[in-house]
């Protein structure tokens, strides 16, 4: 364990990136840090649920996280992707976001009816990803046992959102 790691400490805050008025939050700083990885990692297995059958991380930054929480869970990782990326039958969403919309993705056989699936990202912003993911794993039969976020931007409305789809619980570290 590393109590001592100050992980907000080692986010990064960057004003008007990707489009002027947003404070984007960079999360490579923590990352890089040998005990910040290690220790976001541990919180946020810590915050979750341990009853997972398969975790499925949001392109691109779940991608981090995920894998490393499938491992101390002893799940499998399913990767939830943007267009066109998997190569084989997918079951997708499309959602808004502030300018336009996309796609997430999943391989329609991924996972069968009973898997009980835990959703990873990096930051909860509005929530319309973590709802498509959700959406996604309803799609496929799956049972959702948890949304766990490393960051979580509650002014933003991400947890109501998802709480009044009926989606969760949702747990974040920061
Ligand atoms: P939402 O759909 O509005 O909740 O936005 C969440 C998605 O956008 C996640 O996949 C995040 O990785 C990404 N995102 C939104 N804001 C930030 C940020 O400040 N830092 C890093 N990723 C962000």
């Amino acid at each position: 364990t590393s109590p001592g790691t100050d992980l907000a400490g080692l986010i990064a805050e960057v004003a008007d990136y990707p489009t002027p008025g947003v404070r984007f939050r960079d999360i490579t700083p923590l990352i890089a840090h040998p005990g910040g990885l290690a220790a976001a990692v541990e919180q946020m297995v810590a915050a979750g649920p341990r009853d997972v059958d398969i975790v499925v991380g949001l392109e691109a930054r779940g991608f981090i996280f995920g894998p490393a929480i499938a491992l101390a869970l002893g799940a499998g990782f399913v990767p939830a992707r943007k267009p066109d990326k998997l190569p084989r039958p997918v079951e997708s969403v499309t959602y808004d976001l502030e300018y336009g919309s996309t796609t997430l993705a999943v391989h329609a056989d991924a996972f069968g009816p009973s898997a009980r699936v835990l959703i990873v990202d990096d930051v909860l912003a509005t929530g319309g990803t973590a709802a498509a993911a959700a959406e996604l794993v309803g799609r496929l039969g799956g049972q959702l046992v948890g949304i766990t976020l490393l960051l979580e931007l509650s002014e933003l409305g991400g947890r109501e959102r998802l709480t009044r789809l009926g989606f969760g619980p949702v747990t974040s570290v920061l």
